[in-house]
């Protein structure tokens, strides 16, 4: 006993002799209790949150720790506490270390959630930030900026976070070299996990930035390493680079939309980032602009992006820029990149009166392209003499007034140690220089914190069956879960005396076989609110117990801001008499609402006072809109006093890449001549990036409008059958060409199965 005792002691000696002097933990249950821990703290201090949901916490971690003996800041139990509500975590000192913490259910009511500052003057330094979460903790206002971590001062390393889901404006990451202290900072940015953020639809969704145009002239020297982007979908700039030397080494960037931009600054190195794009729309690589710029044994995989966002970008310049426009690319070395299945090389991209100087004294050598067939890979927008091209090889031929430079020779394919798709010509195995482990969704992030996905699909849920009768369809809405199937089973009205609210991903379709009619007695008879995603099968709508008042809707969204996107799909419905007072529409969107999708097809629309649809909410006209991929497959719209469709995106912003709209096989007949139309138009386009029109036809319809501006629009308007002249009519000062044109019935308006389109007959009563 007595032995077993001392052996105790000795050990209890021994632990404390081990601690270096002053260490001490302090766990901490209350504000009061941390904040009195932090003016406590010393060199080797830990401060500890206990357990549980610190709510509205304003931690200010102040203090001055040593290399061998930083301050710690970490929790009790990792995933065990969270900050919610509006909390927000500043960082002042030097050697401070924060671990553990996770920010969700809330947002920051300041600009930063995480800021390695306290005030202009009192920085972050040789400080360190990991293993902390940052999750959907977005401002409800969508428009409303703000920015997750914002990196000041010097010597600052931010390493295995988890970044995930912020739905409103702002940088995810941000490095600020506003002053002197805060330039040539050595900062770390590395094994991060950058999880899945939606589309902003507007400027200013970036995922990382670091500087910006105004201290563009300065050095960072920051490095950004081994870091793995998931579907960062916010821009067209996953990474912005607004400064001078900065490094992008080994980072994974899965299936995000977009490119690693050199925006602003010289002497970026970009080495041995892969980029998987996996046929992806938007997917894009790498943009060069500037000078002194070196892009080497990077990889790219199923990149399908074009203009700003390609596989690999080399942009014009303006003649003596200023510092927030384009300046001309010199001296860039583009060497040892391959790229798999990627479809655009884009060279002096964005040429134009404005950004007329061409790349000069630069070079593009040993850079290999493997395509699946051959293709106008390389897009030649200027002057190209001051790129030299070298011994670059493809197995197709590409365009061909790039003569020199260029070889063919065949290639097969095969997997590296990573599973990547590495060209091979005979035995020898074209391979760019990348580390030996690439980051993954597994080894970057908090190893504690799930990164499976939040987002639920549609049909992912239960299925239940509704029976007809007066808010069996409320009540059920009201009961499901995400993802759910709601099945209505019968072919008779389906009444709603109240409005439900779609606030999951939900399907409502009708049974096989069964056409259920659904009337609808407030103002709408579905509001997609914040989270909620619709899709409709095999249902008829008629407005005839709508109240008679105006401004009706079949579907709108919230009236409020929705900080999350949503889909909405419509097929083989029918929408009838939504006539009982004049601007019934069937979609009513509003302002500061984002829809991934809407989609409709084989549906039929007659006899409506308002618009099927006006998504033109976005009025300031900065490149903010409300739709990107609006699909208008096999339908019939007849008698309806409004537009069909209104599509808008105002300003001269490039940052974004639609809307989009794919419009094949529709009719439209006595479309638009409501005195209330205020677009004159049956459909209305304005700054639409991509419109494809097609097999349809226009009888006794107002105009097709289309106002093209900024960003080389793509238009496609082909076989369609307009019973007048002129019916189209483009303004804007973008090119476009229209395709053929019949006057007289040319086109059949059958759907690819080869039958009629639209769903016809539809049972009322
Ligand atoms: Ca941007």
């Amino acid at each position: 006993m007595r032995n077993i005792l001392s052996i105790h002691t000795l050990l209890i000696l021994l632990f404390f002799s081990c601690q270096p002097q002053g260490e001490k933990q302090t766990l901490v249950h209350t504000l009061e209790e941390y904040n009195q821990a932090v003016n406590l703290a010393k060199p080797g201090s830990t401060i500890v949150l206990a357990n549980g949901v610190w709510k509205n916490a304003e931690l200010l971690f102040e203090g001055k720790g040593m290399a061998e003996a930083p301050i710690t800041l970490t929790v009790e139990e990792k995933g065990k506490v969270t900050l919610e509500g509006q909390s927000y975590l500043q960082i002042a000192g030097e050697y401070l270390h924060v671990d553990g913490l996770v920010f969700k259910n809330g947002y920051t009511p300041t600009n930063e959630v995480i800021s390695f500052r306290k005030n202009n003057k009192e920085l972050a330094y040789n400080s360190r930030l990991s293993e902390c979460v940052i999750d959907n903790y977005s401002n409800p206002e969508r428009h409303e900026q703000d920015s997750w971590v914002a990196l000041y001062g010097k010597n600052n390393r931010v390493d295995h976070n988890h970044f995930e889901g912020k739905g409103n404006r702002g940088v995810t990451l941000i490095v600020r070299l506003n002053t002197n202290e805060s330039i040539e900072n050595n900062h770390i940015i590395e094994a991060n996990y950058f999880g899945p953020r939606q589309n902003l639809g507007s400027n200013g969704g970036e995922t990382l930035r670091v500087g910006t145009s105004h201290y563009s002239m300065e050095k960072s020297n920051t490095l950004v390493q081994g870091n793995y982007f998931d579907r960062c979908d916010g821009e067209h700039e996953i990474i912005s680079n607004k400064c001078d030397q900065t490094t992008y080494k080994n980072n994974v960037f899965f299936e995000s939309i977009g490119t690693l931009t050199m925006r602003h600054g010289d002497e970026t190195l970009v080495e041995g980032n892969v980029f998987l794009g996996n046929r992806k729309r938007n997917t894009g690589g790498i943009r060069v602009i500037n000078g002194q710029q070196t892009v080497r044994n990077n990889y790219g995989y199923g990149l399908t992006g074009y203009r700003f966002r390609g596989a690999l970008v080399v942009m014009n310049g303006v003649p003596n820029s200023p510092l927030n426009r384009y300046f001309q690319v010199e001296d860039a070395i583009i060497e040892n990149n391959v790229f798999v299945d990627s479809d655009h090389v884009q060279l002096c991209a964005g040429s134009d009166v404005e950004r007329s100087a061409t790349p000069i004294n630069s070079t593009f050598k040993n850079n290999t392209f493997y395509l699946e067939k051959p293709s106008k890979l390389v897009t030649i927008y200027d002057d190209i003499s001051g790129i030299a091209f070298e011994n670059n090889l493809t197995n197709h031929p590409i365009n061909k007034t790039l003569t020199s430079g260029f070889e063919v020779e065949n290639m097969s394919l095969t997997k590296d140690k990573n599973g990547l798709l590495m060209p091979m010509t005979g035995e020898k195995v074209i391979a760019p220089a990348l580390a030996d482990e690439i980051p993954t969704k597994e080894n970057t992030g908090a190893a504690w914190y799930s990164k499976a996905d939040k987002r639920i699909a549609f049909e992912s849920g239960k299925t239940t069956t509704v029976a007809a009768g007066v808010n069996t369809l409320f009540d059920a809405i009201k009961n499901s879960q995400p993802g759910d199937i709601l099945e209505l089973k019968d072919s008779k009205r389906y009444e709603l005396t109240k409005l439900p609210l779609i606030q999951h991903p939900l399907t409502i379709q009708a049974s096989e076989g069964k056409t259920p009619l659904i009337l609808w007695e407030k103002k709408a008879a579905f509001d997609i609110v914040n989270g909620g995603e619709l899709r409709l099968k095999g249902l008829n709508f008629d407005g005839e117990n709508a109240p008679d008042g105006s401004g009706n809707a079949v579907i709108r969204t919230s009236k409020y801001s929705m900080n999350k996107n949503y889909s909405l799909r419509i097929e083989n419905c029918a929408f009838d008499n939504l006539d009982v007072n004049h601007s019934f529409d069937v979609i009513r969107i509003y302002k500061n609402t984002f829809a991934d999708e809407i989609h409709i097809s084989n549906s039929t629309f007659n006899n409506i006072t308002g618009h099927v649809m006006a998504l033109d909410k976005e009025t300031d006209d900065v490149g903010i809109y409300n739709a990107e991929f609006v699909t208008l497959h096999n339908n019939i719209f007849t008698n309806i006093g409004g537009a069909v469709l209104s599509l808008h995106r105002g300003g001269k912003d490039e940052s974004t890449f639609g809307p989009f709209l794919d419009m094949d096989h529709c009719t439209f007949e006595n479309i638009g001549f409501d005195s209330r139309n205020k677009y004159k138009a049956a459909i209305n386009l304005y700054g639409v990036q991509d419109i494809q029109m097609k097999n349809s036809i226009f009888k006794k319809t107002k105009k097709i409008q289309m106002h093209l501006v900024v960003g080389e629009p793509i238009v496609k308007v082909d076989h369609l059958q307009l019973d007048q002249k002129n019916l189209i009519k483009v303004s804007g000062d973008q090119k476009y060409s229209i395709g053929k044109l019949f006057t007289s019935p040319r086109v059949t308006p059958k759907g690819t199965d080869g039958k009629v389109i639209g769903r016809i007959n539809p049972t009322k009563k």
